[in-house]
């Protein structure tokens, strides 16, 4: 697990795991809320309230574009 603050590009990798398809994004905890949280420099907020984050899964700040083109690519039926 790592902490906030994050640089400019592990905000990025944040980001673009909320958008990784075969995961399931991190949500708001708030009651009733539940929205997608948003990753900043300074860690997640939820874009509908005042919920704040402030850590992730090391996993999620590694996901460069380049893991997530591969697996675009690749076809989840076919496997490696
Ligand atoms: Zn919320």
């Amino acid at each position: 697990m790592i902490k906030a603050p994050w640089t400019k590009e592990q905000v990025e990798n944040l980001n673009r795991f909320q958008k990784f398809e075969y995961t399931h994004p991190f949500t708001c905890g708030n009651n009733g809320c539940g929205d997608e949280l948003v990753a900043h420099e300074e860690g997640w907020k939820c874009p509908s309230c005042d919920y704040t984050q402030d850590w992730a899964h090391e996993h999620m700040t590694l996901f460069t574009k380049e893991i997530d083109e591969q697996y675009r690519t690749k076809d989840p039926l076919q496997g490696d």
